[in-house]
C-alpha cells in the first residue's frame, strides 16, 4: 500500500482527506471521498451532461478554511503573556 493513500483527518474542518504529493511534488491534500465528474455536452434540446467518473479534488476547493492550510499549522495564541 502507497503511503500517501492514508485517509486522515484535516485538522481546520475535521473532514476525511488523503495527503498526497501533485505532479509538481507539492503536497495536496484531496478529499478522501470521490465525487462524480460530468462533461457539459451541447446538444439539440440544450445542455447535456456525460458523466466521467468519479475523482478525487483538491480539499483545497471544499475546505471552507482553505487559507489557513498555507500557514501550515500553527500553534493556539497564548491568552495573556507575563
Ligand atoms: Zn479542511
Amino acid at each position: 500500500m502507497p503511503k500517501d493513500a492514508e485517509t486522515t483527518t484535516c485538522t481546520s474542518c475535521g473532514r476525511k482527506i488523503i495527503w498526497t504529493l501533485s505532479p509538481a511534488n507539492k503536497r495536496l491534500p484531496v478529499d478522501a471521498r470521490r465525487v462524480p465528474v460530468y462533461d457539459l455536452e451541447p446538444s439539440i434540446n440544450g445542455a447535456r451532461v456525460i458523466k466521467r467518473g468519479t475523482h478525487y479534488i483538491s480539499h483545497f476547493l471544499t475546505c471552507p478554511n482553505a487559507s489557513q492550510h498555507s500557514k501550515g499549522n500553527e500553534r493556539p495564541s497564548r491568552g495573556v503573556e507575563s
